[in-house]
């Protein structure tokens, strides 16, 4: 059985804790590797190897460090197609789907790229007689990530460029379900020049992730995941005086106005409420036609096409979405739609006894349609996280802006509309920190930055773009007066420049 252990000090480490993880194969229910579960001298390791590799690489000039961006860049690309089958073999989406979740991790990397000029300070000569003023950036040492197991690429590289472009040292603690691609990740980068304990990966549980948290080496942790698994590791690294950034779970809601595409509204709901199985913090598992008559239009629409979903395994490039990671979330997600049930919720489209012939054990689930769903019901207020769509009928425009508005979480949201008047009422009165227009899936480009309201968000700042540089860094503000040998005398009153 191939036994994934951590990548530290620029090379794989066997795991030495005595625990290891199962690492399935989606499509077949089988287990297809182990994987190392570190333990708290094994975390210690790697933070020993990165404070050792820090100050050097802070020192690099930030060109040289763009520069192993760039290589890093041209070393993927040859084996971009493998990656991607790696990717789909441990998550289960497919193969084009995986190529997605590489290629938006990329444009992370290409937005790191810019870093001579993203860490550009500010300067204001002549502040004062003779006295010059200016902000610097400097990176804060050690720094983690903990991500998640839905895009195994793309944020264990939304993470760890920005904070190494920055010239911190990082170690990544990716999701114990598909560890392969973020071990790679970190292989290419060191192939592609990065000094050995600049990027280290320990693999692992609770057990890594609270040392981390606790060790005072540790400057910053960014997290991706759960909300509640969010709050702990935001409320125990800012209690161990770290920077922290957390992004947690969603519910997101497309409105679809009664002047909408209708048709468009159509496939933006199929592509973004099941795509991936629904396994994404970005997926539409709401939507929320507004008048009885859109209401009805939709359904008319909505249930042949959720009825017609293509389910494959992840090799399928046909397929519209794979097996889900594992057998405990199919369940679960199984669990919730018997929920709904219960609840009162109409099950128009039912593929909880779904089988793919051929993959009878693998952890297949067919596509879900709830409608006359209420705010009220589990189903509704919590994430569910598979391919389940669920149906509110709102009465009226108002009703439509306060649903998402009111839920607890509050990562992306989209509305359907040809009226710019209301397009641009909802976008500045809705609570929810990603904003779709006629777009379902509004997770913005690199050079912006990514983040959600409520529980879908701990910490001030977001993700990748500009935001990503000011979490990476800390200012230093220099007052310098030349020429130094003025003499004025001992001041005994706080300078000023009146
Ligand atoms: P998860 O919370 O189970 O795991 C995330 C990470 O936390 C993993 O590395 C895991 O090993 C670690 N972890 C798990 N339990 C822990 C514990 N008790 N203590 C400390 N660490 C622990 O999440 P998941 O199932 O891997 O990912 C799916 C979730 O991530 C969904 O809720 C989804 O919405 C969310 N997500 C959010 C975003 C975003 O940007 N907001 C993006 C992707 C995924």
């Amino acid at each position: 059985m191939r036994e994934i252990g951590h990548f530290i000090g620029g090379k794989e480490a066997k795991g030495t804790s005595g625990r290891f993880g199962d690492v399935f194969n989606p499509n077949t229910g089988e287990v297809a590797a182990k994987v190392a579960l570190a333990g708290k001298s094994e975390v210690e390791k790697a933070i020993a190897n990165a404070q050792a590799a820090f100050p050097g690489w802070a020192a690099t000039n930030p060109q040289r460090r763009a520069r192993v961006m760039f290589k890093f860049l041209e070393l993927i690309q040859s084996e971009y197609d493998d990656l991607a089958r790696l990717l789909s073999s441990e998550h289960g989406k497919t193969f084009p789907d995986s190529k997605g979740d590489i290629q938006r991790g990329l444009e992370v990397v290409e937005f790191a790229c810019g870093i001579p000029h993203l860490m550009k300070g500010e300067f204001s000569e002549g502040a004062g007689p003779g006295i010059d003023l200016y902000s610097i950036r400097q990176p804060l040492g050690v720094v983690a990530g903990i991500t998640p197991f839905n895009f195994p690429a793309m944020i264990p590289l939304w993470k760890c460029a920005p904070a190494i472009a920055c010239g911190n040292a990082f170690i990544l603690k990716p999701s114990e379900r598909d560890p392969s691609v973020p071990m790679r990740i970190a292989e290419l980068f060191v192939k592609a020049g990065l000094p050995e304990g600049v990027l280290n990966v320990v693999n692992g549980d609770k057990a890594a992730v609270d040392t981390l948290l606790t060790d005072a080496r540790v400057k910053a942790i960014g997290f991706v995941g759960s909300s509640s698994i969010a709050e702990y590791i935001y409320a125990t690294g800012t209690a161990h005086r770290k920077r922290v950034q957390c992004f947690g779970g969603a519910k997101n809601h497309m409105v679809v106005m009664p002047d909408a595409d209708m048709d468009q509204a159509v496939d933006a709901l199929i592509g973004a409420g099941y795509g991936s199985a629904g396994e994404r913090c970005m997926a539409v598992s709401v939507a929320v036609p507004v008048g009885k008559k859109t209401a009805d239009t939709l359904m008319q629409k909505l249930i042949p096409r959720v009825e017609s979903l293509k389910i494959g395994p992840s090799t399928d490039q046909q397929a519209d979405y794979g097996p889900m990671v594992t057998r405990e979330l199919l369940d679960k997600v199984r669990g919730y739609i018997d929920t709904g049930v219960k609840e009162g919720a109409k099950l128009v489209v039912d593929g909880r006894d779904f089988k793919l012939q051929g993959y009878e054990n693998g952890n297949f689930i067919g596509g879900c349609l709830f409608d006359e769903v209420k705010p009220e019901m589990k189903i509704y207020r919590e994430e569910i996280f598979g391919p389940v769509l669920s149906v509110v009928r709102a009465k009226d425009y108002e009703e439509a802006v306060r649903l998402p508005s009111e839920h607890e979480y509050g990562n992306g949201v989209a509305i359907f509309t040809r009226d710019g008047d209301t397009a641009r009422d909802f976008t500045s009165r809705v609570q929810v920190g990603m904003v779709g227009v006629n777009f379902a899936i509004p997770v913005p480009l690199a050079y912006h930055s990514f983040g959600g309201w409520k529980r879908s968000g701990f910490g001030d700042l977001n993700q990748h773009g500009p935001d990503s540089i000011r979490f990476y860094t800390k200012t230093k503000t220099v007052t310098a007066r030349w020429p130094s040998g003025t003499k004025e005398g001992a001041e005994f009153v706080i300078p000023t420049m009146r």
